[in-house]
């Protein structure tokens, strides 16, 4: 007999309410002045809603989204017919407008709601949603920049979702090294802008689900600074619009090429040609040169974002190798001699539970991880006061590297277990794991690879304030660890939270001296190392809490599995961490020292 696909929608419920209502205080989020308009009854159905939407139109469609032939024709890409009525469910239900203020035309929901309902959204299907949350990353850009008029032309009809939005930064030569982009950007007598260039791997440039789109290109306006500092930041509409904002001429931001590519295939990705047949129209946004840190401010956003997709992917991926498990009949325990018995399911194998509990522990560690972070972007725009909202800030920060890499990485090995888990099955499209798996490889290279977090971690954040936001980590971890130690069922965790956290400090410091020492190449040279290190004992700290919050409730199976995951996270992954840190503190050079001509 063969196991059925579930149609279960990730995540279970309960977990999402457990991150909620039990490890983090959601009802005191609620109750800052900038949510006033919401309390825990509006907010539970804001979240049925979104799995019934999920489960009406988004997880239907995944499997035939992975597989559409999407076709440049004439500049045009037409989409699978199913695709705007799922998208359309997601505006009309307020999805796009979720996170805005209410004097744009939003709802004023807080990021940890949508963080929750995004995550749902994505475990359905991470190509369509990406449509939306785009548009929604692009849209909060120019809340934070834009003029009024442009935020009436262009940022409005996007929280609408008339307009769908882009982010166009990649080059063909210029992807992590964005200093080294040469598209260019020539005033205009009316004040507007004339491009030339060519955007590289951008997705949904050139698709027939909304009015319009609007891209956000980085160029360069000839005159400026080298590098980073002479970068601004544009405007570029697939359509211009009249004196009453009205689609009115086809602008020359054309669609020259699709890139085909291993996962994430339901949604589009193009070369975008400016200015090569006419005139390519841009509007600039802010001050010219001030591009990359008004870009930092979608990117950073969209780097949680991407973390939180992982995580997405990872629980869907888990929750469904769990169920197969437990359907799938196959062999006999090992003490049944007997080969007339009946078949156990492969879930009684201890080691297809061991496979599954190494996915709940990163999985589950991961949700932790994003849930916290959009916690502080809820607590850095609404705490009461200055001090507490720049504290979130700064935490914020140094973690969003973490939230970036951590679930994206451990997301190759947790969802590649589920097709283990599936064995033959698993690697063939009739079941979803492999998407899963395919979906999953994006996750450490778009929005800035993992080398690149690495850097951004070790080389910038931890040194940025004078190291305030790792401070306020280790305050963080240090109140939990002291909160949870009169528990005796989680003793054993805080003895290993406490040592891993002093390594930490203590590699952090030597490689943060090594960096004025001996220079930032060789300081630097296992930063993704180090970052990885750094993300686990995180990860072992939001577990610590959700251990805590299951070791003082009423026991049942649920809590069972979250203190048996998080034993397992410190006996299994955080002990990977403690090595990496161990080789770090003595500064290896081994990497450091190979050369090209070595490899
Ligand atoms: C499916 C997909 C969707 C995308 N969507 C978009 C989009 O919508 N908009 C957009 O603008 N871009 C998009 N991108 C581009 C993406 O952000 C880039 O691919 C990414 O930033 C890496 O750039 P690159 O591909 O040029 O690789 P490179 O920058 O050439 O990097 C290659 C390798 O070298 C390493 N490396 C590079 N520089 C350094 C350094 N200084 N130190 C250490 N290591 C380094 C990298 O970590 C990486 O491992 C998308 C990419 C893909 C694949």
């Amino acid at each position: 007999m063969l196991a059925t696909a579930s149609t279960q929608l990730s995540p279970r419920r309960r977990d999402l309410d457990f991150q909620l209502y039990e490890v983090l205080d959601f009802e005191k989020i609620l109750a800052l002045a900038r949510f006033a308009e919401h309390d825990r009854a509006t907010a539970d159905a804001i979240i049925d809603t979104a799995y019934d939407i999920a489960g009406d139109y988004f997880a239907p469609l995944a499997a035939e989204l992975d597989a559409f032939p999407y076709r440049l024709e004439n500049g045009d890409v037409a989409t699978p017919a199913r695709l705007k009525p799922a998208l359309d469910a997601l505006i009309e239900a307020g999805f796009l407008a979720a996170s805005f203020a209410e004097e744009d035309g939003g709802l004023q929901l807080p990021s940890v709601l949508t963080m929750a309902v995004g995550v749902v959204f994505n475990a359905a299907n991470g190509s369509a949603f990406g449509y939306g949350w785009l548009t929604v990353g692009a849209a909060h850009l120019l809340a934070a920049f834009a003029n009024d008029e442009q935020r009436e032309r262009w940022m409005a009809p996007m929280i609408a979702g008339r307009y769908f939005g882009t982010m166009a930064l990649s080059e063909p030569q210029a992807g992590s090294s964005l200093g080294d982009i040469t598209t260019k950007a020539e005033p205009a007598p009316d004040g507007s802008y004339r491009l030339t260039g060519t955007k590289m791997w951008i997705s949904a440039a050139e698709h027939d689900l909304s009015e319009n789109i609007v891209n956000l290109v980085l160029a360069k306006i000839p005159g400026g600074p080298p590098g980073v500092k002479g970068i601004s930041l544009f405007i570029v509409p697939k359509y211009t619009l009249d004196a009453h904002g009205d689609p009115q001429a086809r602008n020359d931001a054309v669609v020259t090429g699709l890139n085909h590519k291993l996962g994430q295939r339901g949604i589009v990705n193009t070369v975008l040609t400016l200015g090569e047949r006419g005139e390519c129209v841009g509007y600039l946004v802010g001050a010219p040169h001030d591009g990359m840190r008004q870009m930092f401010h979608m990117m950073n956003e969209a780097r949680v974002a991407v973390g939180a997709g992982a995580v997405a992917l990872n629980l869907a991926a888990y929750e469904y190798a769990l169920q197969y498990a437990k359907d799938r009949p196959q062999g006999r325990s090992l003490g049944d001699k007997n080969p007339l018995a009946p078949q156990v399911a492969i879930v009684d194998h201890a080691d297809v539970r061991a496979m599954l509990l190494r996915q709940k522990a990163i999985a589950e560690g991961g949700l932790g991880l994003v849930m916290y972070c959009a916690s502080l972007v809820d607590e850095s725009s609404a705490a009461a006061s200055a001090a507490e909202r720049d504290d979130a800030a700064f935490l914020l920060d140094v973690l969003t590297p973490v939230a970036k890499t951590w679930p994206s990485e451990h997301g190759i090995e947790s969802t590649s277990l589920a097709i283990q888990v599936l064995g033959g099955y698993g690697y063939s499209p009739e079941y979803p794991v492999e998407r899963y798996f395919r979906d999953q490889r994006l996750n450490p290279i778009h929005e800035g690879t993992t080398g690149i977090q690495g850097l951004d971690l070790l080389g910038r954040k931890l040194r940025l304030k004078d190291g305030a936001g790792l401070r306020l980590l280790l305050a963080r971890i240090e109140s939990e660890l002291v909160a949870a130690r009169p528990v005796p069922a989680l003793a054993e965790e805080v003895a290993r939270l406490g040592v891993a956290r002093d390594t930490l400090v203590r590699v952090t410091k030597t490689l943060l001296d090594a960096q004025v020492k001996l220079g930032p190449e060789r300081a630097l040279a296992e930063s993704t190392a180090y970052l990885d290190a750094f993300g686990t004992v995180v990860v072992a700290w939001r577990w610590l809490v959700q251990a805590h919050r299951a070791a003082v409730a009423p026991p049942d199976d649920f809590y069972a599995g979250k203190l048996a995951a998080c034993r397992y996270f410190y006996r299994y992954i955080l002990s990977d961490a403690e090595a990496i840190l161990n080789r770090l503190e003595h500064l290896d050079d081994l990497v450091f020292s190979v050369t090209p001509a070595m490899l």
